[in-house]
């Protein structure tokens, strides 16, 4: 099914009578699949979309507990971002923002892919040593980047506090190629192009359990009964370890809630997306004219999506330090999403101990960003058995043999990375 501006034109005339559901709300098939993802997130869906076109395998299902965007991907900040230092990182984070960059045009989509460019705040000397060593590796890796003395942030931003006694603000390191993509849609997107290249999209269908057999998923327990699969890759996000842990398998994973917030609409004035570097804190404005903004997780360990006061007032006292001039706007939304904390900062795409079981997660607050690469690696593993090489690190077995990737050098404290 495709868009086009003469499609628009002829619903519009027809008082959009003959409009059709965007994707085929399935039900399970009795045959079962040769693969079946569980989650109806972001990378499931952008995992079963890869299958379908680029291994041209179409006897998919993506199986969803709630509804398609439900989870994180219609949860998060937006941001999306290549500005990473770590060889392990970099690469894969760079593919990502190449699939972005041509999304829309390949799904013939609207995800206001916007790559209004993103700033991360410097406000000590040694911080713009580490900002530039990091810039290196983005240049390196064909990422681009920028450096921003204090006059050329103050020129952009007038309104940051550039001479507060804590933070002075002392440059930026600059991705003008990142920017912000509107997160529901890119679920939206994904689902109805795999949905028409063939692959079950099937919600309300929560996963229970697997079926295995001599160490060998044969499929998965659902609400909506048994349903074969030859591969089943999990893709799940927050509830990883939950999903995992009918497997009998235990994950280097701990969830906790993140959460965001969003204000009143103001007159544009935040082009890029900018971050505070002395703390969590960071912020872009939407297409509407609210401030999309967002900070630490909260630091115990829950499964639930709502979260609590001190955290609030942390993330906007991070607002409050670099542009005081936000603590006059009002805030009007507020919500949280759970995140798949792993312990060195970076995710998993990988086999596990059972056979034809996979596992995709770990993605803690960045994995927007990461959808359509998370996806694009995940579908080559599951159709070739091998890691796609940009994904090569991401192994559960790591922390084994002591090869972290731990792009903040910050240790097993998920609220520091
Ligand atoms: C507040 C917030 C802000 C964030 N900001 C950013 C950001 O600015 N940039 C960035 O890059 N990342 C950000 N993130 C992180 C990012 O959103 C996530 O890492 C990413 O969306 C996770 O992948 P997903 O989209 O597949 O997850 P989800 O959308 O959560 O998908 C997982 C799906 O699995 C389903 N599921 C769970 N259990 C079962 C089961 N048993 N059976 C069937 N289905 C099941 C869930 O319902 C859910 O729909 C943010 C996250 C939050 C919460």
């Amino acid at each position: 099914m495709g868009y086009s501006a003469f499609q628009i034109l002829k619903d519009a005339l027809s008082g959009y009578k003959g409009l059709k559901p965007a994707w085929r709300d399935a039900e399970p098939k009795d045959g079962g699949y040769d693969i079946v993802i569980i989650g109806g997130g972001g990378h499931g869906l952008a995992t079963a979309y890869y299958l379908a076109k680029k291994h041209n395998i179409t006897n998919v299902a993506v199986l969803e507990k709630g509804w398609i965007g439900s989870g994180n991907v219609g949860r998060n900040t937006t941001i999306i971002r290549s500005n990473y230092l770590l060889k392990g990182n970099e690469p894969f984070y760079e593919l990502s923002m190449q699939l972005w960059e041509n999304l829309e045009q390949e799904l013939n989509y609207n995800a206001m892919v916007s790559q209004r460019g993103i700033m991360n705040l410097i406000h000590t000397d040694a911080q713009r040593d580490a900002f530039i060593r990091r810039a290196n590796s983005m240049l390196f890796a064909g990422a681009g980047a920028e450096y921003l003395n204090a006059d050329d942030v103050k020129d952009r931003y007038p309104f940051l506090d550039m001479k507060n006694a804590r933070f002075p603000i002392k440059g930026a390191l600059a991705q003008p190629r990142g920017g912000t993509v509107r997160h529901d849609a890119v679920a939206w997107g994904y689902a109805r192009a795999a949905s028409d290249l063939g692959v079950d999209i099937i919600q309300n269908c929560e996963v229970t359990g697997f079926s295995i057999e001599n160490d060998k998923c044969v499929g998965v327990k659902t609400t909506k009964g048994d349903i074969k699969a030859n591969r089943v890759g999990s893709c799940v996000a927050g509830s990883s370890s939950r999903v995992m842990a009918n497997a009998g398998i235990k994950l280097p994973i701990e969830s906790h809630v993140l959460q965001a917030f969003v204000t009143e609409g103001l007159k544009p004035v935040l082009g890029n997306v900018i971050t505070f570097g002395a703390g969590h804190f960071y912020c872009s404005q939407s297409n509407k004219g609210g401030l999309v903004f967002g900070g630490d997780i909260d630091a115990y360990n829950t499964y639930a999506q709502r979260g609590n006061l001190p955290v609030v007032e942390d993330v906007c006292s991070g607002g409050m330090a670099i542009m005081p001039m936000i603590g006059r706007v009002r805030v009007l939304r507020t919500w949280g999403g759970i995140m798949d904390m792993s312990m060195d900062g970076s995710p998993f795409i990988d086999k596990t101990p059972i056979k034809e079981l996979f596992f995709n997660g770990g993605w803690c607050y960045g994995g927007f960003k990461a959808t359509p690469a998370s996806g694009y690696c995940y579908a080559h593993l599951l159709a070739t058995d091998n890691h796609h090489e940009v994904a090569n690190a991401y192994r559960l077995d790591r922390f084994k043999y002591g090869a972290m990737i731990d792009e903040k050098g910050v240790g097993a404290q998920p609220n520091l990375h």
